[in-house]
C-alpha cells in the first residue's frame, strides 16, 4: 500500500500535480520555488507561500521577533530564487489558547523587521485557533519577463555555484537569523543570467536533486570545493538544509567572472542524465549522491 510515510514530501507533492486544473495563463504551477503567472507586458507575477510550524521550524523557547523574521524571509528566499522582487504578503496565524500577546506581537515585529528590510507590504491574513503555534505566508513578486529563472534550466557543461557556506544552520541558529540572497540574485539574473536556480532550504543533496529531475540532466559535485560553516562536516552540508543560500548554474564562459568576485562559490559541473548524481571525494573517488532532502514525513 502507497503510504505518505513511504513516498514522502515530494513523492506526495507530485501526485497532487494531477489535480492543480491550471488555466491556460498560468506559465508555472507546481515544481518551482515559486508560480509563475501573467501580469504586464514585460513582467510576470510569482507566487508563493510557506508554513512554518512550532517544533518542526522553531521551538516554543525560540525568540517570537525571529520566528517572525524566518516567517517571512524564506518567502522572500523563494522570489529571490526565481530571480524577482518581492510585494505583497498574507499572514495566516493559527494560535493555542493560551499564548501571550506579547508573543504575537513579538512576531509581528520580526515579520515588520524584515519586511522593511525586503520592500514587503503585509495586506492581510487570517487568524484561527490551533493546537500548536503555526504562522503561514504567501507572498507575490514580481520578475523582469527577461529575467526569469527556473530549476528546469541547467544544461550539461553548465557550473555548479553556491551563494555561501553550507551546513549547521539549524543547530547555531542561523536557520532563524539568515538574509534571504535578493541582492545576490538581483545581481545575477542581470549580470550573468543563470540557466537554472532554486534556494537551499531542504539541502544541498535534496536541492540539487530537485534542479537536476527538472533540468533532466546528472552532476558532478566536488567535495573539497564545498563552502562549509565551522564545525559542519560533509553531511551537514550536504544534507541538513535550512541554509538559504542560492544554489545556480551558469555557463563556463560566466564562470571566471563569478570566482573573480569572491561572493560565488563553484562546487561542481553539470553532466549528461545517464551519468548521475555524483560526487568527487577529496581522495579522488568519484560515489553517487543519494540526495537525502529533509522531508516531513
Ligand atoms: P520550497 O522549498 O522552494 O518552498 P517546496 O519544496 O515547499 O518548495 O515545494 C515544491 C513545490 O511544490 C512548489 O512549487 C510548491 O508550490 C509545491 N507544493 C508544495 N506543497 C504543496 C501542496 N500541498 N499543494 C500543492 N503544491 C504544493
Ligand atoms: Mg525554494
Amino acid at each position: 500500500m502507497t503510504t505518505l510515510r513511504k513516498i514522502g514530501e515530494f513523492g506526495l507533492i507530485d501526485r497532487l500535480k494531477r489535480f492543480q486544473n491550471l488555466s491556460p495563463q498560468v506559465i508555472r504551477g507546481i515544481g518551482d520555488d515559486a508560480a509563475v503567472l501573467p501580469l504586464d507586458r514585460t513582467r510576470y507575477q510569482l507566487f508563493t507561500t510557506d508554513m512554518l510550524t512550532e517544533g518542526v521550524h522553531f521551538l516554543c523557547a525560540t525568540p517570537a521577533r525571529q520566528v517572525g523574521w524566518k516567517a517571512l524571509a524564506v518567502n522572500v528566499s523563494d522570489i529571490a530564487a526565481m530571480g524577482g522582487a518581492p510585494g505583497c504578503a498574507v499572514v495566516s496565524l493559527g494560535i493555542p489558547r493560551g499564548l501571550s500577546l506579547r508573543y504575537i506581537e513579538g512576531i509581528y515585529e520580526g515579520l515588520n523587521q524584515c519586511a522593511r528590510k525586503f520592500g514587503v507590504s503585509l495586506v492581510g491574513g487570517d487568524t484561527v485557533r490551533s493546537r500548536e503555534f503555526i504562522i503561514n505566508i504567501a507572498l507575490l513578486g514580481t520578475v523582469e519577463k527577461e529575467y526569469l529563472v527556473l530549476r528546469s534550466g541547467a544544461k550539461a557543461g553548465d557550473v555548479i555555484f553556491v551563494t555561501g557556506a553550507l551546513g549547521r544552520s539549524f543547530k547555531s541558529g542561523r536557520h532563524l537569523t539568515f538574509t534571504p540572497r535578493l541582492k545576490e540574485a538581483h545581481w545575477l539574473v542581470r549580470n550573468v543570467k543563470p540557466s537554472a536556480m532554486i534556494d537551499i532550504s531542504d539541502g544541498l543533496s535534496g536541492d540539487l536533486g530537485h534542479i537536476l529531475k527538472a533540468s533532466r540532466t546528472g552532476a558532478l559535485l566536488d567535495e573539497a570545493l564545498i563552502p562549509r560553516q565551522k564545525g559542519a562536516d560533509l553531511r551537514s552540508a550536504m544534507n541538513e538544509g535550512e541554509d538559504f543560500e542560492l544554489l545556480f548554474t551558469v555557463s563556463s564562459k560566466d564562470v571566471q567572472r563569478l570566482i573573480k568576485g569572491g561572493k560565488f562559490f563553484p562546487i561542481g559541473v553539470i553532466a549528461h542524465a545517464d551519468q548521475g548524481f555524483c560526487i568527487q571525494k577529496k581522495d579522488g573517488t568519484i560515489v553517487r549522491v543519494a540526495p537525502k532532502a529533509f522531508s516531513h514525513f
